[in-house]
């Protein structure tokens, strides 16, 4: 088996991008990087171009541009800036894979490039296809484009669908830890802070997601991220708490049996497989010990205290544009809850709001996205 793969890291300054150049850095033999980009952290990027011998990099705040270009100056790195960049890196004849790490709707553009350009995706910008999965799909599916899961719960079922494609999905869980706020009322979640959100009991991830998990969000995003990774009707996804995060996500078969990927929680493990796919490397991850986890637990979601899932699911089984404005919404409402406007329950009304406004549209194009994604975060209002 030989692994050789050129990869595009868009967001490598972000948590999954650095831990993306961890396995390139243990893989130096199967892993190359071509590009590298960033939305503001120049001297990271700058320092990862060199460590890495990237053969281009994009600085999307054009200010920094200058500086960046200055600073690669003795070695043959390419610079761009802008966002519009991004949509063009990620189709250098040399990228083989292109790892989509950047946060919420901005990776739709790249994403859509990156396909067009016949790309392998690695895809861990869940907001991709949660603002337009249904597009994505197609365009991939046109041109041929594996889109690989780099997000763990999707990861899992993805391993735990090698070997069966041809066999029926009857359904499939997907495993939430809870958050740092499992279990509170109503009451309690009135008055959190933004440092109690930030707190996650078992992963280690940038501060959208974390929020996101906190508010169960990001479940309702994976929710519909799943509906079209697998081509899954709503009925065929359900939520299952639990709280060790151990267990990562399961599929349940026609004739019954269910099938689940377990291992201690470390997302380098997902984004090692999206990248190797379909094989595995070595990994010098600690392994799992059942001792510490003499118990591991499952227990339904609180839909009532936390009301994003049922708002994730209102928009999944709505389809057309809901998901795009709930996501447009949602990312307007997490940043006015990180810049202390909003408070943590308040951020669910942010959302509603946004989804009764919304002028709905059955069959959207590109533009009617772009379109609902702009309208969405001016009627938020913050
Ligand atoms: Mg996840």
């Amino acid at each position: 088996m030989e692994i050789k793969r050129k990869i595009a890291i868009l967001g490598s300054t972000g948590s999954i991008g650095t831990q993306a150049l961890d396995v390139v850095r243990a893989n130096p033999d199967k892993f190359t990087i071509e590009v590298l980009t960033s939305n503001t952290n120049a001297d990271l990027l700058i320092a990862q171009a060199i460590a890495f011998d990237a053969n281009a990099v994009v600085i999307v705040d054009t200010t920094k541009y200058e500086y960046v270009k200055q600073q690669l100056a003795h070695t043959d790195v390419k610079v761009f800036a802008g966002a519009a960049s991004l949509t063009q890196v990620v189709a250098f004849d040399a990228v083989d894979i292109v790892l989509t790490a950047l946060v919420g709707y901005a990776g739709l553009l790249p994403t859509i490039a990156a396909i067009k350009a016949n790309k392998t995706i690695a895809l861990a910008n869940k907001e991709t296809l949660v603002v337009a999965g249904e597009l994505i799909t197609k365009l991939a599916q046109q041109h041929n484009v594996n889109i690989y899961p780099v997000d763990s719960e999707h990861s899992a079922i993805f391993q735990c669908l090698a070997g069966e494609w041809n066999n029926p999905i009857e359904k499939i869980y997907l495993t939430a830890s809870g958050g740092p706020f499992r279990g509170y009322t109503r009451e309690q979640l009135a008055t959190v802070t933004k440092a109690q959100a930030l707190k996650h009991p078992n992963w280690e991830m940038g501060a959208k997601i974390t929020i996101d998990s906190a508010s169960l969000m990001n479940k309702g995003l994976e929710v519909i991220e799943a509906k079209w990774l697998f081509h899954l009707t709503p009925e065929q996804i359900d939520v299952i708490v639990h709280p060790q995060s151990i267990v990562h996500s399961l599929v349940q078969f026609t004739d019954g049996s269910m099938k689940a990927q377990m291992g201690l929680p470390d997302m380098k493990l997902p984004i090692q497989y999206a990248l190797a796919y379909p094989h595995r490397i070595y990994a010098d991850f600690p392994r799992f010990n059942f001792m510490d986890y003499p118990q591991l637990t499952f227990e339904q979601p609180d839909r009532t205290t936390f009301r994003n899932l049922d708002l994730a699911y209102y928009a999944m089984r709505k389809g057309g544009n809901m998901a795009c404005a709930l996501n447009a919404a949602n990312e307007v409402a997490v940043a006015a809850f990180l810049a202390d406007k909003v408070s943590f329950l308040g951020m669910s009304d942010v959302v509603e709001t946004a989804m009764q406004k919304i002028h709905f549209v059955a069959q959207p194009s590109l533009e009617d996205y772009i379109a609902t994604d702009l309208q969405a975060r001016e009627w938020c209002g913050l």
